[in-house]
């Protein structure tokens, strides 16, 4: 697997290592360097110029509803510790480059995931969300372990953050989810509607599935397909362990990473069956398109591949039920005022 492929996360190998490094870090990482953030803006905004990703309304296009920007400068935005420069791949991937890719695509909003790469600090994702107003929407990582783990979500959410990225790190799957800050972080969720979203492979969905039984009412997120097939094939027990979730009506799947998934090949069409279950489990309205740039864009993929598979070759949806996956799915979760 390549290292650019496995710096998303979706290779469960690269990730534990990272995560584990994640894990030891100090929430005073995340102290955001004095700098004052205005409220998240209005919707509606457009930013000013080059790189700006939309000519009117940024609700007007498609939502891209996961995708990871970093920057070269690690004087401004120190990398976390047990990082290094040269593991950044690309060494660059700013809002300006995803915009060259998302743009001729229609694609018009983008949501956030904080990189790997700056551990608990997410200054660098919300002041890109401060750039360009109305065009993000940010998912942070904080430190669950900290005290008062709701304190720094409120804190967060005053600035364009609408979800919080948990995974298992160094906890057995069966438990990860125990804690009384993950506790605190679900019931915070569930007030504010706050969206915990999950990075896990199959293994880590019966835990979930018991915090929905505990939290009925904080949304849920579930990356990738929970990377049902990063190793080849889609087994039929993982994706019957994905549609378990279904049940529980705050929960949604992300359609994305197709570079990593099955066959890991463009159209990637092999994954059209395992959609189409989703479809009927979960209903369009709780699946969201998304890419994982800039993963998407290496090695043959591209931007405009990942949008057709959803937009070309799902002949089974009506162009309402479309609108759900490329927009309003999205939507509704991550750019809704006033949650
Ligand atoms: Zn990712």
């Amino acid at each position: 697997m390549s290292r650019a492929m496995a710096a998303c996360g979706v290779s469960a190998g690269w990730d534990r290592r990272r995560l584990l490094r994640a894990g030891a870090l100090s929430v005073a990482g995340a102290a955001s360097g004095g700098l004052r953030w205005g409220r998240h803006a209005a919707q509606g905004a457009v930013a000013d110029g080059a790189g700006r990703l939309v000519d009117g309304d940024p609700a007007s296009g498609y939502v891209d509803a996961h995708v990871h920007v970093w920057t070269p400068d690690t004087h401004r935005y120190p990398l976390a510790a047990g990082f290094r420069r040269d593991e950044m791949q690309p060494a660059s991937f700013t809002p300006e480059e995803l915009f060259e890719h998302a743009r001729p695509c229609g694609v018009t909003r983008v949501v956030l995931i904080q990189m790997s790469f700056y551990g608990f600090d997410n200054s660098y994702m919300l002041d890109v969300i401060r750039t360009y107003p109305g065009i993000f929407a940010g998912v942070a990582v904080i430190d669950d372990s900290a005290a008062h783990p709701e304190v720094e979500m409120q804190r967060l959410a005053e600035h364009g953050v609408r979800g919080f990225r948990i995974y298992p790190r160094n906890l057995p799957v069966d438990r990860w989810l125990d804690g009384e800050g993950m506790a605190a972080m679900w019931r915070c969720g569930a007030e504010r509607g706050l969206a915990m979203c999950h990075l896990v492979n199959p293994d880590a969905l019966p835990a979930i599935d018991r915090m929905c039984e505990r939290f009925p009412d904080t949304p849920v997120v579930i990356d990738h397909f929970a990377r049902i097939g990063v190793d080849g094939p889609i087994r039929d027990t993982d994706v019957e362990a994905l549609l378990r979730l279904a049940r529980h009506p705050r929960t949604y799947v992300k359609v994305s990473a197709f570079y990593a998934l099955g066959r890991k090949k463009a159209p990637y069409t092999d994954l059209i069956p395992m959609i189409r279950r989703l479809v009927g489990g979960f209903g369009p309205q709780r699946l969201m398109w998304a890419t994982d740039c800039p993963y998407q864009v290496q090695a043959g993929h591209t931007y405009a591949d990942s949008l057709a598979l959803v937009r070309d070759h799902l002949d089974f949806l009506s162009a309402d039920e479309r609108e759900w996956l490329l927009r309003r799915t999205a939507t509704q979760v991550y750019f809704a005022e006033g949650a």
